[in-house]
Formats: C-alpha cells, structure tokens, sequence
C-alpha cells in the first residue's frame, strides 16, 4: 500500500513503524473473513482492511471524526486477522499508534472519558479493586441472578510452596486476577513445584500495562511495564529462568515489552531482556517431564478448551494446552469457530456491551455443543465473561493439572 504520512508523524519512531506496517498491506482482504466484528456487523469499516484504511487516512492528515474512533473501538483487539494475513502486517501495533493518533485529534464526550478513566484508575491498581470485589462479593447472596454471575464468589489461593529449587521462574502477580482469582497463579506454583520449579511472585510487579495500552493511554502503560522491570531486574540478574503469568493476555504484553520500548534509552535493553525471559505458562508446563506431576488421581473429564485469543493469536501458540490436557488423561471436546473471541477482550466487555454480549453467547453455544463436563481457558478475563452465562463449570487448566 502506498502512504504519504503527514508532516506531524513522518519523522516520528511511530510514523516510521506504522508506515512500515501500512506498506505491507496489499488490501487483499483475507483477513477480513476472519475478523470477528466483521462476522456480526457486516460493515467493511468494522473490519481490519477497513480499519487499516481509517488509521493510514489519520497519519495522512486527513479529517478525523466520531466516527473513525468508533470503528476502531469497536476492534477488540484480538489479532485474529494477524494469524489469517498472509503478508505479516502486525494489525495491532498499528492499531495501538493508530487509536492513539486517533484519541488526540477527536476527543470523546466528557461521560466516555469519565468511565475510561476510573477503568484505568481502578482494574490496574489491586489495592482499589479488590476492596470493591470483597463490597460486591458480601452484597452477592442479595442481587439479582443476573448480576451475580458477573461477581465471582471469593476464592482462596490455597498453598503456595516456598522455594527450595534451583530452578527459579519470576511470576507476574497481575491485577484484577490476583484479586478475582488468586488460586490460579498459585495453582500454577504448586505444580511447577512438583515439576522441579520454584516459582517466586513479587509484590512489587502489578498490571502488564495492557488496560493502560488498550484504552489509549500509552504512556501510562509503558509506565507499568518500567515498573515490572525495575521490580523483577535484581532476580533476573540472578538467574531467574524465566517470567510467567497466569493469564495470556499479559503474556503476550510482557513479549511485546521488548517493542514498545524500544525507543526508551534507559529501559530498551532490559526490556529485551524481559521479553525474551517472557514464557506462556503452556510453554514451561509442555517441556518438563510432565510423569514428576505423579499417577492422575482424577477422573478424566470431558474438557471444553477455550483458547483466548492472546494465546493462539497473540503468542501463535495453537495445540499445546491441549497436548498437555490430553497427556493427563481429560478428553478434549469438539469446538466449532475456535478462533474467535469471546468478547471480553480487557475492557471491551464493559464498554462495549451488545457486542460483546453477543460474542460471548456465539462462544458458548460452540463450546458447549458437545456436552463437556467444563470448560477450561488460559486467560481471566476470558474465564470472567464466559462463567457469567455457562452451564458447567469454567476453569484455568492449570487448575486441572493442580487438582
Ligand atoms: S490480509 Fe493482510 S495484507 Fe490482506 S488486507 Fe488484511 S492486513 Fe492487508
Ligand atoms: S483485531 Fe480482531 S476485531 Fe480487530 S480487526 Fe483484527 S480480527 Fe477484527
């Protein structure tokens, strides 16, 4: 695709990278077949060639409107069109600069920059939403069955085994998850113990910075990401094997740490570092020896695998959950349309509802098709949203694997 940015970003580290990615573009329009917001709206604009051509017009200086930022909201950021393009053009990058560009030149109405902003202001920060979750999950027995769903009960995280190994992996402790779910990251400590591995959650470390990025608030983001480092440098200086997470999506931000900072002098190289240290939980579990986890003493279930989609799309990471679910005995179940989202995609599920509504229903009717007895995922929000109308019980595989 020919570009000719405008003079405001021609020169800049982001108008090099996005012209880069938009000369890529062949308007082919494959990706359009895959595009999830194409599938239920019909709308070329809904639909990353569309998209592409609204971003490429506002680096060009052409007019921007409502209208183009409503377009790109409604992209969940799922990069299923980055897996279908056969030319290699990295979507999401260019949407990042793009929604970016896009929110300084036609800024939004005073309630929408409200609500982004107590959503920046409270999901990141585990400090002001878990006392909030604790309000909602004692006020629980009182709502309405609807609401109730969307309040998970309180959980315990249970044991998490302290370090006698000399293999050492750092884990991020995240932020609505270690508040939501905290079984999930310690789930995952226990059964690395028993794979060999100690691995060590820091305090320190908090959101991935993929709330912050995903609601266009750079700079805010990348400040997260320099605190992570900063919080995980000393252990990574000795040694640590490697950084993990309970969830995919902030997996797949921390790889990308590398990237987005890549023009910051002082963090460049360590975040190079980090990213490269960056492993899916699913990667570690896949190469250890998984016949140390013991005899399985539960029954094999009929499991619904649900891979999200900063797994098989964001890290190109297909089939390996599964592998290791089926090595353990559990029988996968049949899922039609696997490569679509569920709608949660961060905050997408609060604002914008209908369609992620409708995404997450799509997703349970596939899912559950072949009567599984649960349904397993790899990322939190993706278990929040599909639990709030499933029929059987949603789980972290990781989970099945600690039982
Ligand atoms: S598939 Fe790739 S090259 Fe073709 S229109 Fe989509 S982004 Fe452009
Ligand atoms: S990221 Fe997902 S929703 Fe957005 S354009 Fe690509 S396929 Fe469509």
């Amino acid at each position: 695709m020919q570009t000719n940015l405008a003079d405001f970003i021609k020169h800049t580290a982001d108008g090099r990278t996005a012209d880069s990615i938009l000369r890529k573009c062949v308007h082919c329009g494959f990706c359009t077949a895959t595009c999830p917001t194409y599938q239920l709206l019909g709308d070329e604009l809904d639909g990353p060639r569309g998209r592409i051509y609204l971003i490429k017009e506002a680096l060009e200086g052409r007019a921007v409107t409502g209208k183009t930022r409503r377009h790109l909201d409604r992209c969940l950021t799922c990069r299923s069109c980055e897996t279908t393009c056969p030319s290699g053009v990295h979507y999401s990058r260019l949407l990042d600069i793009g929604r970016h560009v896009v929110e300084a030149r036609a800024p939004r109405a005073l309630p929408e920059r409200l609500l982004r902003g107590a959503l920046r202001s409270l999901l990141p920060h585990p400090g002001r939403f878990a006392p909030l979750l604790r309000f909602g999950q004692l006020l629980r027995p009182l709502m309405p069955a609807a609401l109730r769903r969307r309040v998970p009960k309180r959980q315990s995280p249970g044991h998490w085994p302290a370090p006698r190994h000399d293999r050492r992996m750092l884990c991020l402790a995240g932020c609505v998850q270690s508040s939501i779910a905290p079984n999930i990251n310690a789930a995952a400590a226990r059964v690395l113990d028993r794979l060999g591995i100690s691995l060590v959650s820091t305090t320190a470390s908090g959101c991935c910075g993929a709330v912050s990025l995903h609601l266009a608030a750079r700079d805010e983001a990348l400040d997260f990401m320099r605190r992570n480092i900063d919080a995980w440098w000393p252990q990574l200086e000795q040694g640590t094997e490697a950084v993990i997470t309970g969830a995919s999506a902030c997996t797949a931000t921390i790889k990308e740490y590398a990237e987005l900072l890549a023009d910051d002098p002082l963090y460049a190289e360590k975040a190079a570092r980090v990213s490269a240290l960056a492993k899916d939980l699913s990667e570690v579990v896949a190469g250890e020896n998984l016949a140390a986890l013991g005899e399985d003493t539960v029954l094999s279930r009929r499991v619904a695998f649900h891979s999200p989609c900063t797994l098989q799309h964001g890290q190109s990471i297909r089939g390996t959950v599964e592998s290791i679910l089926e090595a353990r005995g559990h029988r996968l179940t049949r899922v039609a349309d696997a490569h679509l989202c569920c709608g949660s995609a961060g905050t997408y599920s609060i604002l914008q509802r209908k369609l992620s509504r409708r995404l997450r229903d799509n997703k349970l009717t596939m899912l559950q098709a072949d009567k599984p007895e649960l349904i397993a995922s790899a990322n939190i929000g993706c278990l929040v949203e599909l639990q709030s109308a499933a029929q059987v019980p949603v789980v972290h595989w990781i989970e099945l694997l600690d039982e």
